[in-house]
């Protein structure tokens, strides 16, 4: 198998891994084009100094770092290792920074990377050159290191070349050729087309350049990053090896250190963000080599040198000799950008990518491409597709990119809303919802309510338990007593941020059919929850199916990824059309054991179970709007979701408030809403399950219709159903005190098992609720755990679920 013709743009350590992944998988017509000689072709990765820390919040971002540690270890160019794994050092000298690297330890083990926290003495012992009197402790993972990024190029397009790919150096890519909204090849300096049916822009900071060549943009802004270099530091005189320490984190100030024999490396995030245009940077031509590389401006390093040679004593008797402002990429939420253009068929990118994932990036991509899905990393929080249309914006993604840049080091808690900008998408109730004293959170860029402070009176009578210090930011006990009164009484939710398809035309019923678990080819005004899956049978999304008419469905989705995916599949034949209608519409969910009393004196038709039954729809008036009314509820109460057009949201909340406030009706927020959730055992795509999970781990088999003809991920399916090894699963916890807030490791005595996903407190239940993914040996009820939380054990029990109202009477009445 030769597979079809791939031009790669770019061999730099992202091109050059995908280079060896595509031969290593049989892929063999394979050209790699750059515009700088191999293997320092004057890119990032020829001057990055290659600190692979792998611990990082996202599972997939690990898991990619910790192939590329495996990968680069075996991989040598005359026996020069591309890897020295001497281990990697984060310390504190705050602390806030020692409790955030016990949340780290969390994570790292979570995922499966074996590493401890240690005291101050310990962080001496393993890097000597650390003032003891500065560090309050460190977290330590044996097997990060060094990667040496050209010689890793060096070493895998080697390897590709012995496999037949093609390697033209000194080649500037000057356009992508295209036809039908196919990629066609690629023009080069050297002149005439080289033919391609898939083309990967993997042209690191030149990225936004190339994808705009095949008509996408490429949210991503190169900027400036400190990189320099002691001369001999007198202290280190004599060694010979290149390093012998750990690689070193001082985040408290932004800085990273290397050894480099008798010399020392220091790269600076403490600096102002410096972008640049992908347009200005030179090319390899332009420039003495170098053309990622800007004049080190040594005024923006004075204060990461004052406190180098304060955290390592020996620097004071050392200079620094060299220095450079080096880019790289940086994206509006930090993670990389994988995939193929929604626009032009065959036109990929690998891009935003650091050296610490870049081989295990050359992997993920290798599978996608061959394979058609990924099966060996989950790739949702790295789609380029995953963007809303105002997150492509240019003020938008130099904003947000440079944001990143500055907290790339900073202490974020898990509800922290970016910054600027900001406000940037309000629902149609944003005005009552600020009158009200809302306490926003950000949602695909909607302003959302997580409580009101409105709703304070509601705390009279009531004993709200408090959460820890960590789990109680962006909370407040208004949140606990929103969601008993949606219990109690009713109150409405804004669900606007949810996104929402109309799919159309006389194919719609046979192209939903063919793409979901369930049978979504029933009545007009039947509602169905299922699950959008992989060809491997991973779950890609939960959605709702709402037929309205006989060609007419509206889907609630979690994303641009079901919407790009949806698109990608409609036939050919122009009989099914898919419509992002959630930007001129709206929706309020009314639930609660009076949502009755309040709907149906509003309404012009019948709202009676019989009138509208459990997961069914209709159109009707309320009062003077027109609405989709759907009887479901994600939060485990009576009630509807009601749509309607944005020109009448105000009109509708209006409506709905004034009725339901003499019932006791408050609005309620997304805190409560996530509490009430959990309750109820509702998962949430996304966090408890992604693509890597199929339906009967994620105890979603109820959505799957075996008998159903055929949908995509059917055949796999049936295997997965007969290997069932891990399990979400619901624990809870007694104390309020031990809310925990996700990612967290789960413990069976000391053997770290598995990891948190969702966890709120649980206002009608009385307990902290926490969903794990486990073995499946240990999901039984009543099996004693422990989640790691900081420096602390919680103890936690398994659950059978729901906790709440498993006879659904709640629901159905
Ligand atoms: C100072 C500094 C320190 C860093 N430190 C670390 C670190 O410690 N750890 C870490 O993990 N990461 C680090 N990084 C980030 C890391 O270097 C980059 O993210 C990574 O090297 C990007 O690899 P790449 O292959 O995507 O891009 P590059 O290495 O830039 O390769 C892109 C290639 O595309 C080619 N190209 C572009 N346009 C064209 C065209 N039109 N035609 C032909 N060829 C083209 C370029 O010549 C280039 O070779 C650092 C970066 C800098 C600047």
């Amino acid at each position: 198998m030769t597979g079809p013709r791939v031009v790669i743009i770019g061999a730099g350590v992202v091109g050059a891994a995908l280079a060896d992944e595509l031969s290593a998988a049989g892929w063999t017509d394979v050209t790699v084009v750059d515009q700088g000689p191999l293997p320092a072709t004057g890119g990032s990765s020829s001057h990055a100094p290659g600190l692979v820390f792998q611990t990082n919040p996202s599972k997939t971002m690990t898991e990619l770092a910790r192939y590329t540690v495996e990968k680069l270890s075996s991989l040598d160019v005359g026996g020069q290792s591309c890897f020295l794994q001497i281990g990697g050092l984060e310390v504190a000298t705050t602390p806030e920074r020692l409790a955030e690297l016990h949340r780290r330890h969390g994570w790292v083990t979570s995922w499966g990377v074996e590493a401890r926290v240690v005291g101050p003495e310990e962080c001496v012992a393993l890097h000597p050159l650390l003032d003891r009197a500065r560090v309050l402790g460190g977290l330590f993972v044996p097997t990060d290191g060094l990667a040496k990024a050209v010689l890793a190029v060096e070493a895998q397009t080697r390897r590709a070349a012995e496999r037949g790919v093609r390697f033209l150096e000194r080649h500037e890519v000057l356009a992508v050729t295209q036809d039908d909204g196919r990629v066609t090849g690629v023009v080069t300096d050297r002149g005439g087309e080289l033919a391609a049916d898939v083309v990967v822009c993997c042209a690191g900071i030149w990225g936004p350049r190339v994808a705009r060549m095949a008509g996408m943009e490429l949210p991503l802004t190169p900027l400036a990053h400190q990189l320099a270099w002691t001369g001999p530091v007198p202290a280190l005189a004599g060694q010979t090896a290149e390093a012998v320490r750990p690689i070193l984190r001082h985040q408290d100030a932004g800085l990273y250190y290397r050894d480099h024999h008798d010399r020392i490396g220091i790269g600076s995030y403490g600096h102002r963000p410096m972008p640049v245009a992908a347009d200005d940077i030179a090319a390899f031509d332009e420039t003495d080599g170098m053309p990622s590389v800007l004049a080190f401006t040594e005024g923006d390093f004075a204060g990461a040198w004052t406190e180098t040679r304060s955290l390592l004593p020996v620097t004071r008797d050392a200079k620094v000799e060299e220095g450079i402002n080096g880019l790289f990429s940086f994206t509006t939420d930090g993670m990389p950008l994988l995939g193929e253009s929604s626009q032009v068929k065959g036109f990929w990118v690998a891009e935003a990518v650091w050296v610490t994932h870049s081989a295990g990036v050359g992997r993920a991509m290798a599978e996608w491409l061959v394979d058609g899905h990924c099966s060996s990393f989950d790739l949702h929080e790295c789609d380029v597709n995953r963007f809303e249309p105002h997150q492509l914006a240019p003020d938008y993604v130099l904003a947000r990119g440079c944001r990143n840049f500055a907290e790339v080091y900073d202490i974020i808690h898990p509800l922290q809303p970016a910054g600027a900008p900001r406000p940037i998408r309000t629902s149609a109730f944003h005005p009552r919802q600020e009158e009200l004293g809302a306490f926003f959170l950000e949602a695909n860029g909607w302003e959302r309510p997580q409580w009101y402070e409105s709703n304070t009176a509601l705390l009279e009578g009531r004993s709200i338990p408090a959460p820890n210090d960590w789990a109680a930011r962006y909370w407040s006990p208004v949140v606990g007593a929103e969601a008993q009164a949606t219990r109690e009484t009713v109150a409405l939710y804004d669900m606007t941020a949810l996104k929402r398809l109309e799919v159309t035309g006389r194919g719609a019923a046979a192209f939903l059919q063919r793409l979901t678990t369930g049978n979504v080819d029933k009545s007009v005004g039947s509602v169905t929850y299922t699950l959008l899956l992989d060809h491997d049978g991973g779950i890609r999304s939960d959605i709702t199916v709402a037929r309205l008419g006989r060609d007419l469905f509206q889907v609630g989705v979690n994303g641009n990824l079901d919407l790009d995916l949806l698109t990608r599949r409609l036939p050919a034949d122009g009989t099914v059309a898919v419509r992002d209608i959630t930007a001129g519409t709206c929706c309020v969910g009314l639930w609660g054991p009076l949502a009755r009393e309040v709907l149906q004196p509003l309404a012009d038709t019948d709202f009676s179970d019989q009138g509208l039954k459990y997961f069914r729809a209709k159109r009707a008036h309320i009062g003077a709007v027109p609405v989709t009314a759907m009887r479901l509820s994600y939060v485990g109460e009576l009630g509807w979701e009601l749509y309607t057009t944005a020109d009448l949201g105000l009109k509708l909340w209006d409506t709905l408030l004034a009725a339901a406030r003499p019932l006791g009706g408050v609005p309620a927020g997304r805190g409560a809403f996530n509490s009430l959730r959990l309750e109820k055992g509702y998962r949430s795509f996304g966090t408890d399950m992604t693509f890597e999970h199929d339906p009967y781990e994620a105890g979603l088999a109820f959505a799957v219709k075996e008998d159903k003809d055929d949908f995509t991920g059917k055949t796999a399916l049936a295997r997965r159903r007969e290997q069932v090894r891990r399990r979400l699963t619901c624990l809870t916890v007694d104390d309020p005190g031990d809310v925990v807030m996700g990612k967290e490791p789960v413990y069976d005595g000391d053997r770290p098992v598995g990891y948190v996903t969702s966890a709120a407190y649980g206002y009608t239940i009385g307990k902290g609720i926490a969903y794990a993914w486990l073995p499946a040996e240990l999901s039984e009820p009543g099996r004693a755990l422990d989640i790691g939380y900081f420096d602390r054990r919680v103890a936690a029990r398994v659950a059978a679920e729901p906790l709440f109202d498993p006879a659904m009477s709640r629901l159905r009445g």
